[in-house]
């Protein structure tokens, strides 16, 4: 009765779409085709294209963060982001539990560990509050920076997630941050397009990084990119993606261990299509929100996770989340969903239940784990309301 009540809700919202239905489709058309096409036929299909350019100028005019640097994808772009932020092989990174594991596997990458903090019910980002209190009892001042009194390790870095596109309450945890001199790193992966108080997400951060993965709001296929307000971190952020190339007209130099993480140009140019519709995506991704919030009023077992007070997110991803009770429901939703051609998703297993972070450094995650236990999230596409309203 009740997962049929759940699945009814959804149904009344996709109404006519053919199945299947799947949970995040890019809206691709014929400018997205042209613009690709003019890429090749111009023979600028590497980072070197001025596509590339072109569409970090428009992700700064959309963000209002001055200095965007594109790279092949949202995971390069942390990884990179948290070296330019100071982690250094031995430190940990604060990050939520309930993320994608790209959050853990960039700083491992960069050499550290995570550490995992709780979620707030209300924003499903990271619990100040409980961050908090998690440090006044973990940490002490260091030389460099508060020190793990537990494993001796630095803590170099915090990442909050904007999960879903939803903004975690950043100002209380900027404060946090600057208060025990913690380098804020803030993955906006799911949020172009979200704004809490007037401000984008990754505005509160001394680097963000965005995806343009083929499932994110603004796809290239691949990429990503870090954005900043300090014009020194873009340079070393460009020069090090650029396997640390000295300029030069001749000469063919390195002056570190670089990467080579830059954006190519073909999918820069599919990226500046893309973000000519942004404002439409936005539109449309709000009157499907609107439309589920709408259509849960009647469902006894969910709600639909609303948009946290002050902000106005992107609604990447639609979540319900299943009241305490009925949580034993969930994968039979899911599995009713698939056999009727509707693809929904719970959340990700938190990172501390994978086997390579099960050994990490984590607080009490019991919200985090309400969450994970409660969340199924909604077919969303962008394309979706087109279909379903001609
Ligand atoms: C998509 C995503 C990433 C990684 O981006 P890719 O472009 O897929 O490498 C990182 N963090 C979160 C929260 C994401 O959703």
């Amino acid at each position: 009765m009740s997962v049929d009540g759940f699945l009814t809700a959804v149904e009344d919202v996709l109404h006519g779409t053919p199945r299947p239905v799947h949970l995040h489709e890019p809206l691709m058309g014929e400018a997205e085709a042209c613009a690709m096409a003019e890429c090749a036929r111009s023979g600028w299909v590497s980072y070197a294209s001025p596509e590339v350019a072109r569409f970090e100028a428009m992700l700064s005019q959309a963000t209002g963060i001055p200095h965007a640097v594109a790279m092949v994808n949202g995971t390069a772009a942390l990884h990179l982001a948290l070296i330019l932020a100071g982690v250094r092989h031995g430190d940990e990174v604060i990050m939520p539990a309930l993320t994608f594991a790209a959050t853990a596997n960039a700083a491992v990458q960069a050499g550290a560990v995570p550490h995992f903090a709780d979620s707030d019910p209300r924003t499903l980002g990271l619990d100040p509050a409980a961050l908090e209190a998690h440090l006044e009892q973990t940490v002490s001042p260091g030389p460099q920076g508060p020190v793990n009194r537990l494993t001796g390790r630095r803590i170099a870095a915090l990442v909050p997630v904007h999960v879903f596109g939803h903004s975690p309450d950043m100002e209380a945890l900027a404060a946090i941050a600057a208060r025990h001199a913690i380098p804020l790193v803030e993955d906006t992966a799911e949020a172009l397009g979200s704004s809490a108080n007037g401000r984008h997400a990754g505005g509160h951060g001394l680097l963000s990084v965005l995806s343009f993965n083929g499932n994110k709001i603004v796809t290239t296929g691949g990429g990503g990119a870090i954005l900043t307000s300090d014009p020194e971190l873009a340079a070393r952020a460009r020069h090090l993606s650029t396997t640390a190339k000295k300029p030069h007209p001749w000469r063919f130099e390195h002056d570190e261990t670089g990467f080579n993480y830059r954006m190519p140009g073909v999918n820069a140019a599919l990226g500046v299509a893309q973000l000519e519709r942004l404002q439409d995506f936005l539109e449309r991704k709000r009157r499907l929100a609107t439309r589920y919030q709408e259509a849960f009023r009647r469902v006894a077992c969910a709600a639909m996770f609303p948009e946290p007070d002050g902000t106005r997110g992107n609604h990447w991803l639609n979540a319900a989340l299943l009241h305490e009770e009925h949580c034993g429901l969930r994968d039979a939703i899911l599995e009713e969903g698939i056999r009727r051609g509707v693809h929904m998703r719970p959340a990700w297993t938190l990172l501390h239940r994978l086997p390579m972070y099960a050994a990490c450094p984590r607080a009490n995650l019991a919200q985090a784990e309400s969450l994970e236990r409660r969340i199924i999230c909604l077919p969303s596409s962008a394309g979706l309301m087109e279909a379903a309203h001609g």
